[in-house]
């Protein structure tokens, strides 16, 4: 990428001026508030919000090792997946180039947004196609979506092919790591200085257990985030959810990981002696994907036993697979006694 981010940023979003919040005026966290036209009795929730997130972005700085300029915290990656489109992308006029299959946000936004998104398949081992990606852009083209590990296929993309892809493309690139804390390599959000044309995604969705909160991160250069914060609407994440995520932040997640990882090779493992199971994909992620024959009778004959996977069959490349979620030990073992029942029935065809 040879230009300024900036430049990339639709005309009106560079123009903006944003909503000035009582709270923005005013730095100091002591005094006596007469600003925001609150009700001034104390019940835990009568204050607004800090829109800047000061404190959370510092616990966060810390468990990531990036500085708070670098991070952007909304409500959920949902939210940062719109405020890309939002920024960078003029309806109608602007494209995305999207990896497929993939997580089905970067197209529902982009329908929203009414911006023309071009699907290119993963190759057929479900690696990152570099140079079809590239080959898909016009000078139309923003913003390149990629998630690494991928949903639903599991795997991550090789760090070098990802490097060629910032490298090689003017606009902006967006990578999705909502699974980075299961996979076995690291991320980007350590080379953001090197690719200021980078923006990487993370959630505390997965890993961190908060999905019920809506927590989501986006990290990139200082620029790009201040413009996200200039966009997003400036209560975006609201006190309850604050103070959760601070207290949640505080636990120790390894082990947990390491419990879903060990349960993912037991699944796996499992898995392989199944004769209804034709592939059991690479994993870098809490959750495997499996190919069988026909994905809507093994999906309906989990469901009759109370487990629900996700069926996605009807994905491109992804014909007889479905996605499994790595669960508790006790819902590993309920998942592993039904399959063995629908395998002993499938064998009996
Ligand atoms: C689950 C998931 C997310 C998380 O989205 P949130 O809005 O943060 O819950 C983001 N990207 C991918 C690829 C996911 O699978």
């Amino acid at each position: 990428m040879k230009q300024d981010p900036t430049t990339l940023f639709r005309a009106n979003i560079a123009a903006l001026t944003p909503y000035s919040t009582a709270r923005d005026e005013y730095e100091g966290s002591l005094g006596v508030f007469l600003d925001a036209n609150e009700n001034p009795n104390e019940n835990g929730y009568n204050r607004y919000p800090d829109p800047r997130q000061t404190e959370l972005k510092k616990k966060l700085s810390k468990i990531k090792g990036i500085a708070p300029e670098h991070i952007f915290t909304g409500n959920g990656s949902d939210e940062a997946i719109d405020l890309c489109y939002r920024v960078f992308c003029t309806p109608s006029v602007d494209n995305v180039v999207a990896i497929a299959p993939s997580y089905g946000m970067y197209t529902v936004a982009a329908a929203i947004n009414d911006v023309e998104v071009r699907e290119v398949l993963l190759n057929e081992d479900f690696s990152l196609p570099v140079d079809r990606l590239l080959a898909a852009t016009d000078t139309h083209t923003k913003l390149i979506f990629i998630c690494s590990p991928n949903n639903p296929t599991a795997n991550s993309f090789d760090r070098t092919e990802i490097v060629r892809l910032i490298k090689s493309f003017d606009g902006i690139v967006v990578l999705d790591e909502a699974y980075i804390d299961f996979a076995e390599q690291k991320g980007f959000i350590g080379d953001l200085e090197k690719y200021p044309n980078l923006i990487v995604l993370q959630t505390l969705s997965k890993a961190w257990g908060m999905a019920g909160l809506r927590f989501g991160l986006a990290f990139a250069d200082k620029r790009i985030i201040s413009m996200f914060n200039r966009v997003k609407y400036p209560y975006n994440i609201n006190v309850a959810a604050t103070r959760l995520v601070g207290e949640l932040l505080e636990c120790d997640i390894e082990s947990q990981v390491e419990e879903i990882k060990h349960e993912r090779t037991r699944l796996m493992e499992f898995a392989q002696t199944l004769k209804c199971i034709k592939d059991i994909y690479p994993s870098d992620a809490n959750f495997v994907l499996v190919r069988t024959d026909n994905a809507d009778a093994l999906y309906n004959a989990l469901l009759e036993d109370g487990i629900i996977v996700r069926n996605r069959t009807r994905m491109p490349l992804c014909e007889g697979c479905v996605r499994i979620t790595i669960g508790t030990h006790t819902e590993n073992t309920k998942l592993i006694e039904s399959l063995e029942k629908y395998d002993a029935q499938w064998q009996q065809k």
